[in-house]
This record gives structure tokens, sequence and C-alpha cells, in this order.
């Protein structure tokens, strides 16, 4: 990687120049309040740093500290495989305590059940939309980590297929989860699902599925963000499943009626509200979620966008 600059360095501007230079080729040494930082980076930059230069990558070879919590998300959750992460996890020797993989579908029951068997004190296992795990894995994690004295906190598989009620059944009882408890006064959002920073801080252990009220499945059941919500007015619970109850991609409002929705762009339910608020196609006056808006193409004569269907639809005339 060649990080020199060959353009003149504006006045002023000469000690920026230091930083800039790979510390690998200057033989210089990261700053001290580097080693420092490295316990608190997401696994990419803490990945990346091993790459940066020598000093860093030992420093990381030989503090656990930093890996004791793995949490594997966007960008790297796609390529995740089970030899990858069975040799990240090595580096807490046996000591890993929350290991958070969100959408990790390449992972499987060996590679997790290979990680658990070495790191028996887990208290904090996040595996929502790992779906190259089945249920059966899961229970052989569970069992591992909830042996003699050692207690499972927190559980994560929404999204893995097959989830039975008897399976929910004996992972609670295995976790000790006392079935009667009101989840009461936490809320589960469904347009806040996917973001790392809502695991659950709860003193009592949890598992994020449960028996949904209206159909009987076992899945991640979700509340109504609106307080004055019309149909729990009218005694007709808007709680339940993403199967059950439709609800707006952006805040979560569940979403019954046709009238209550905008055309969205995208797959996502978008209610009303928030599909006035949003950016929509110059040609058919659809809007994408906040999550889809990187589907946008630019519009050529105007300031607006065209959605990819409008565009796929430009295309093709222009080439008639
Ligand atoms: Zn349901
Ligand atoms: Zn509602
Ligand atoms: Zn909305
Ligand atoms: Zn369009
Ligand atoms: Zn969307």
């Amino acid at each position: 990687m060649d990080m020199q600059i060959s353009q003149p360095i504006p006045e002023g501007e000469e000690h920026n120049t230091a930083m800039i230079k790979n510390p690998l080729e200057s033989g210089e040494s990261p700053h001290e309040a580097m080693f420092l930082v490295l316990a608190y980076l997401p696994l990419f930059e803490l990945l990346s740093m091993t790459q940066v230069c020598r000093s860093l990558r030992d420093a990381l070879r030989d503090d656990i500290l930093p890996w004791l919590n793995i949490v594997v998300e966007k960008p790297l959750n796609t390529h995740l495989s089970d030899d990858f992460l069975v040799k990240m996890t090595s580096k807490a020797n046996s000591r890993l305590k929350i290991l958070a993989l969100i959408n990790c579908f390449k992972i499987t029951d060996d590679g997790l059940l290979q990680v658990i068997a070495s790191n028996p004190h887990i208290s904090k296992l996040y595996l929502r939309g790992c779906t190259g795990l089945t249920i059966e894995g899961v229970l052989g994690a569970v069992k591992l980590l909830t042996k003699g004295n050692h207690k499972l906190k927190s559980l994560s598989i929404s999204g893995i297929y097959n989830v039975k009620r008897e399976d929910f059944e004996t992972l609670g009882h295995l976790m000790g989860i006392n079935q009667m408890q009101e989840k009461e006064g936490t809320k589960n959002l469904y347009h806040r699902r996917n973001k790392s920073s809502t695991f659950r801080q709860e003193s009592q252990p949890s598992i994020d599925v449960d028996i949904c009220p209206k159909c009987g499945e076992v899945r991640e059941i979700f509340d109504c963000p609106r307080n004055s919500c019309i149909r729990r007015k009218q005694l007709i619970e808007c709680r339940g499943c993403f199967l059950c109850v439709p609800r707006c991609e952006e805040c979560g409002v569940c979403t019954k009626d046709e009238e209550e929705v905008g055309e969205a762009a995208c797959a996502d339910i978008l209610c009303l509200d928030c599909w006035l608020q949003l950016p929509k196609c110059s040609f058919c006056n659809k809007a994408y979620c906040n999550q889809h808006a990187y589907q946008q193409s630019l519009h050529p004569d105007s300031s607006g966008f065209l959605c990819s269907d409008c565009k796929f639809h430009a295309t093709q005339t222009s080439h008639d």
C-alpha cells in the first residue's frame, strides 16, 4: 500500500503527514493511546488494525481483552466462515463472554459448536438471522452453556428456521426462564430489530423469540411503538410476529389497512406518515425506506431520482 503524498503540503499541515505515512515504512511505533483503544474497536476496525503494522499486530496477538466480546455484523457477516470464526474466537483463550453473529448465514452447527465447546463461559449468545444454523445446533450450544453453575443470560435466535414450541420450552427450561414473567415496560420495536446497540441489558435471562399470540408460531414478537394506537384502544391487539402484524419499516407502527400505507419502491412497508417524509421516485412517486435508499439512481434531467424499476424501463426504451 503506497501512502506517500506526492502533492505539495499546504503550510501548517506538515504534522498530518506522520499520521498518513505507513508506520511500517517509517519505522515509527503507533502512539501508546492506540493500544488502549483496541479493546473498544468494532471487529471490522480491529481486524483492519492487524494489517496496519507489526507492533499493532503483535499487540493484538498478545492481548486477549479486545477479543472477549465478538460482534460480527455488516460488512463482515456475509463473509464469515466456520474456519475464520474458530480462528478469531481462539484469540480469547477460552474466555469469550459475548458472541454476537448477526446474519452470518455461512456459519453452520459444526462451527458454532466448536466455538462453544472451547468457550464455555459465554453469557450472551446472539445468532439472529444465522440461517445456516439449525435449532438442533442451537439446543446443543445452549446445553453446553448452561452446564453446571454456568448461566447463559441472553439468547437471540430470531430468523433461525423451524423452531418448534417444544424447542422454545426446552431453551427456556435450560436457561431458567420463568414463562409467566411478564415483559412489562420493555417494548420490542420492529424498526430497531437490526440494531446491535439494542442487545438486551436485562438482569433476568431472556430469549428474543416467544409464542406469537396470533398464530402460535415461535417468532420474534413486536410491540406497537404508538402509545395511542387506535387498534390498542379498540382492544384489537397489535402485538404479534412480522407475518401477523405488518409494520412500517421506518417507524414500526402496525399497518393493517390499505389506506394507511404509501407505495414503496422496495419490498418493505411504509406507513403514510413516513412515506410523506421520504424522497420519491420522479417517475412513479414510490419511496425507498432508508435501508434501501442506495438503490436510487440520479435522474438525468432533474434533481430527483429514479427507482430501480423506472431506471430499468428508461434504459430499455433508450435502447429501442
Ligand atoms: Zn404470528
Ligand atoms: Zn398498533
Ligand atoms: Zn412509519
Ligand atoms: Zn419509480
Ligand atoms: Zn426497504
